[in-house]
C-alpha cells in the first residue's frame, strides 16, 4: 500500500498514520498526535524495545515483526496524561520501510511509566534470577512440630528489597510469565527442600509445598517437567506437594485431572488451596487425587467469632478426612486460633502465630530447632 493510502485511510479512521525504518528503529507519525493523547509517546518513538511495549497477547507477534511480515499488534504507550495507553498499530514493511496506522484501543492503568518500569523489571528480574522461594512453616498442631514448608514466591528487587508474591503475581500472571515464577520457585523448592533433609535425622519426614497456576498444570508437558525438577533435586517425590486452588482446577477440570493423575502415581503429593474460597464442595472434587485440604484463612480468621464458619471447618474436617485427606488451616495468627483450629479437628497449620516466610538460610536453621518443638505455644 502506498504512503499515500494510508494516509488518506488514516484520515477516514480518524486514525494516525505511522511511518517506521526499520534501521532506524524511529516511529514517526504523521499526523497530530496530541490528538490522541499521544505526545509523550510521539517524543519516546525509539521503537528499541518495543518487545516491552507489546501487549502482554501480543508477545508472539514479534517474531512475525522480525520475518518482515505485516504487522497488527497491540501496543502499550503512555499518554499525556501518564496513563497506559493501547494503541493498535498495523503496517507492513516495503524495502525496510514500514507503514501503517494507529487506532486507539483503550486505556489501562494510571501511572503508566511507572507499571512500564515495573514491567521492564520483572522481567530483568527474571532473567537474572531474582525470583526466589521464601518457605513458611507448617507445624502439626498435636505437637506443634514442624512438618514441612510452603514455598512462596519473593523477588528480591535491585535494592536488595523483597516483594511479596500478592504483590508482583497479578503483574506477573498479566504478562504470561508466572510459569516462569513458579517454575523457579518449585525449583528452588525441590533442591533447598533436598538440602533440609541432611539438617536433622528426623528431617526426613518434611514436606515442601509449592504453588502453580491453571494455566500451568493444563500444559501437557508440566506434570513430567515438574516430575523431573524433583528428581533432578534427588528429593523424594512424595516429599514434595503440589498446591492447587479449585478455582483453578475448574477453569479445565480434565486437564488438570490428568496432569493431577499423572503427578500422583509418580508419588508427588497434592493440595487444595485456599479451600472455600471458590464455588465446589469436596464431593465434587472427589475425582482428584488430593492428600490436604488447605482451609482457606477467611474461615479461620471468622471462626472465633462466627459459629457457621466453626461449623464450616468442622464439616470441612469430617469429609476430608473420611477421604483420607489431611487438613491444614491457613491464616493462623494467634494461640487462640491454633487452638481453635486444633480443637475443630484441623491437622496442621501455617500462618504468622508460627512464622512468616523464611529464606532458604532461616528455614535451613527452622529445621535444625524447629522439627523437635521451636513452634510448640508459649506455655507448652
Ligand atoms: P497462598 O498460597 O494462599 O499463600 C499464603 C499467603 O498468605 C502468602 O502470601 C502468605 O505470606 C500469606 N500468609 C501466611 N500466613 C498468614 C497469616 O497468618 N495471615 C495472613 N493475613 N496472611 C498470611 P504471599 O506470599 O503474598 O502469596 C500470595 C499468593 O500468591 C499465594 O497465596 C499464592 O496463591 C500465590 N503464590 C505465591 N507463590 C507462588 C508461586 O510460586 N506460583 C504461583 N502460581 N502462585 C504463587
Ligand atoms: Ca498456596
Ligand atoms: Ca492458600
Amino acid at each position: 500500500m502506498s504512503e499515500a493510502v494510508f494516509s488518506t485511510a488514516a484520515r477516514a479512521a480518524g486514525a494516525l498514520a505511522l511511518e517506521w525504518e526499520a534501521s532506524s528503529g524511529v516511529l514517526t507519525l504523521t499526523g497530530d498526535a496530541g490528538a490522541m493523547g499521544l505526545a509523550i509517546a510521539a517524543e519516546a518513538g525509539r521503537l528499541d524495545a518495543l518487545g516491552e511495549r507489546l501487549a502482554p497477547g501480543d508477545r508472539g507477534a514479534l517474531e512475525a515483526l522480525s520475518a518482515g511480515r505485516e504487522l497488527d499488534v497491540r501496543l502499550r504507550l503512555i499518554g499525556e496524561d501518564r496513563r497506559l495507553r493501547l494503541i493498535r498499530l498495523i503496517g507492513r514493511s516495503e524495502a525496510g520501510v514500514w507503514r501503517g496506522l494507529i487506532l486507539p484501543a483503550g486505556l489501562t492503568p494510571e501511572d503508566g511509566l511507572e507499571r512500564l518500569d515495573l514491567e521492564a523489571e520483572l522481567r530483568a528480574g527474571l532473567e537474572a534470577g531474582a525470583m526466589t522461594a521464601h518457605y513458611q512453616p507448617i507445624v502439626a498442631l498435636a505437637d506443634r512440630r514442624l512438618a514441612g514448608f510452603e514455598a512462596l514466591a519473593r523477588w528480591v528487587r535491585p535494592d536488595a528489597s523483597v516483594m511479596r508474591a500478592d504483590d508482583f503475581m497479578p503483574l506477573a500472571m498479566e504478562l504470561g510469565v508466572a510459569g516462569r515464577v513458579g517454575m523457579a520457585v518449585r525449583a528452588a523448592a525441590a533442591a533447598d527442600a533436598a538440602a533440609w533433609r541432611a539438617l536433622a535425622p528426623d528431617a526426613g519426614s518434611l514436606f515442601v509445598a509449592a504453588n502453580a497456576t491453571a494455566g500451568e498444570i493444563c500444559d501437557p508437558g508440566f506434570a513430567d517437567g515438574l516430575i523431573a525438577t524433583v528428581e533432578a533435586a534427588a528429593l523424594p517425590a512424595r516429599a514434595f506437594k503440589l498446591e492447587i486452588t479449585e478455582t483453578e482446577i475448574m477453569r479445565d477440570p480434565d486437564a488438570a485431572e490428568r496432569a493431577m493423575q499423572a503427578l500422583k502415581a509418580a508419588g508427588v503429593s497434592l493440595a487444595l488451596d485456599d479451600f472455600g474460597t471458590g464455588y465446589s464442595s469436596l464431593a465434587r472434587l472427589d475425582r482428584f487425587p488430593f492428600d490436604t485440604v488447605k482451609i482457606d484463612r477467611y474461615f479461620v480468621r471468622a471462626a472465633g467469632a462466627d459459629a457457621s464458619a466453626r461449623a464450616i471447618i468442622t464439616s470441612v474436617v469430617r469429609i476430608a478426612h473420611s477421604y483420607g485427606m489431611g487438613v491444614v488451616a491457613e491464616g493462623v495468627e494467634t494461640e487462640a486460633d491454633a487452638d481453635l483450629c486444633q480443637e475443630l479437628g484441623c491437622d496442621q497449620a501455617q500462618g504468622f502465630r508460627f512464622a512468616h516466610a523464611l529464606s532458604a538460610d532461616a528455614a535451613g536453621e527452622a529445621v535444625v530447632s524447629g522439627v523437635a518443638g521451636r513452634f510448640a505455644a508459649p506455655d507448652a
